[in-house]
């Protein structure tokens, strides 16, 4: 029998997740105008938004005519400037984690955190996640977003809920087991990580372990990962994305279709403009996602430059909410390196390296200059099968490395293939890239 999937997607937050377009548009609008008149309180936005009379948005592309916020702005009015309420009404603040330089804070109010406690909910709800789960968040608490973000969605959700926080694998493994953990939220270069430690204790969770769902995001990740971490845990992995000046995890979030990213866009205003003319671009082309709060009462925040780049993906979900989805992101726009003049994402190289099988879990970019020409080394961790090997194979694995990174990236990097568990490792984000040329 064919059955109708729009009535069978039940939902968190049906009044949100399963109106019209139309009906979005609307309340887009409203919250907007909303959006503008709180931050006029905020010194930040005070003389900046004094132009802007409420009457002139009409739609949500009227966004248009409101100035972007970048993270810089952040920094300069950093602590207070955004704070568009008295001090004593936040009970909380995050600093971001400072991957790209000195820390932002992102303050709450109470409802600031309910209403992400909400979204987050939403988001796991939308995968399939319900009260009986029990929920392990294997990422950092403390300033880093992920951590208190996920954790206050899981138990308003009504998941059984364990703080284990990043690393301490024995004990993160001992805990599944014991709790018969079903649901985890991990980044990716940990899950990655966490697969050599099981092995090594001939540990197989499919066997001998209860996961049913993963959620992976802080870091970008490609299609690769998603498939080796779904075969090795027998998981269905979820893309998570958000940043602390957004509150945090609970942006945009696949549903069960794990088709694109659904930007909640009752929460979130979103636009895709060219990094370098800040124009809008046609609609399914990359480009630098930028964000406006729709519902955050504390600390609005308008136009915001997120540097991560992607693209709306065309066209509708099977699973009927009418929040559009964001493709994977591919980077931020710092991430990116130019060697011999061709533009390189970190990412083009995982993607390369994790098709292959001969690959362990963990990699590095290296550049350095040699004699004023730039070089490019990708350090590779091979896995302990293959390293005990003879040389002719693990030269023929080399070899192939070298030849697909050079079609994928047009330039040809030195590959050193070395030792499984041999390279750095830390417990939040990976640093992927060491760029040494101008030390
Ligand atoms: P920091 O900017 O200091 O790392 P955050 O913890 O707020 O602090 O990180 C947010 C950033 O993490 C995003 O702007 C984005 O670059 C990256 N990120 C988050 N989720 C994802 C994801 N699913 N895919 C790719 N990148 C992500
Ligand atoms: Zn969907």
């Amino acid at each position: 029998m064919l059955q109708n999937l729009q009535a069978e997607e039940s939902y968190w937050d049906a009044k949100h997740e399963a109106l019209s377009r139309d009906g979005l548009e609307a309340l887009q609008v409203d919250r907007l105008r909303e959006t503008v008149r709180r931050a006029r309180r905020a010194p930040f936005y005070r003389e900046r938004l004094q132009e802007i009379s409420l009457e002139d948005i009409r739609s949500p592309q009227d966004v248009a005519h409101l100035p972007f916020t970048t993270k810089q702005d952040l920094r300069d009015a950093y602590p207070y400037g955004f704070l568009c309420q008295p001090k004593d009404r936040f009970v909380r603040l995050h600093v971001s984690s400072g991957t790209t330089g000195q820390a932002t804070a992102v303050f709450y109010t109470r409802k600031d955190l309910d209403t992400w406690a909400d979204l987050m909910a939403r988001c796991l709800y939308m995968t399939g996640a319900r009260p009986g789960d029990t929920f392990q968040n294997l990422t950092g608490y403390g300033l880093f977003t992920g951590g208190l973000g996920f954790h206050y969605g899981a138990e308003r959700l009504g998941m059984l809920t364990i703080p284990s926080g990043a690393g301490n694998s024995k004990r993160q493994i001992q805990l599944m087991k014991d709790f018969d953990t079903t649901v985890i939220h991990i980044i990716p270069s940990y899950a990655l990580r966490l697969m050599d430690v099981m092995q090594e204790l001939g540990l197989d969770p499919k066997r001998d372990l209860s996961l049913r769902i993963a959620y992976l995001g802080a870091e970008p990740y490609s299609e690769e990962v998603r498939s080796r971490v779904e075969a090795f845990y027998g998981v269905k992995v979820f893309n998570s994305y958000g940043l602390s000046e957004m509150n945090g995890p609970g942006v945009a979030f696949e549903c069960r279709f794990q088709n694109g990213l659904h930007i909640w866009e009752d929460a979130y205003l979103v636009e895709i403009v060219d990094p370098d003319t800040l124009e809008p671009v046609p609609e399914g082309r990359l480009g630098e996602l930028v964000l406006t709060t729709l519902t955050r009462e504390g600390m609005p925040l308008i136009r915001y430059r997120t540097k991560d780049l992607t693209r709306i993906l065309p066209g509708d979900c099977p699973c009927g909410r009418p929040h559009r989805r964001l493709d994977r992101i591919q980077g931020r726009s710092d991430d990116m390196f130019i060697l011999k003049g061709v533009n390189i994402f970190p990412i083009q190289v995982e993607q390369v390296l994790m098709a292959i099988p001969e690959v362990g879990n963990n990699y590095r970019i290296v550049l350095d200059r040699q004699n004023n020409v730039d070089t490019m080394t990708v350090e590779v961790e091979v896995t302990d099968k293959i390293f005990v090997e003879d040389m002719r194979h693990l030269q023929r694995i080399r070899n192939r490395i070298t030849k697909e990174l050079k079609s994928e990236l047009l330039v040809t990097p030195a590959v050193s293939l070395v030792e499984p568990h041999s390279l750095p490792k830390n417990d939040g984000k990976a640093v992927r890239l060491i760029d040494r040329r101008n030390l």
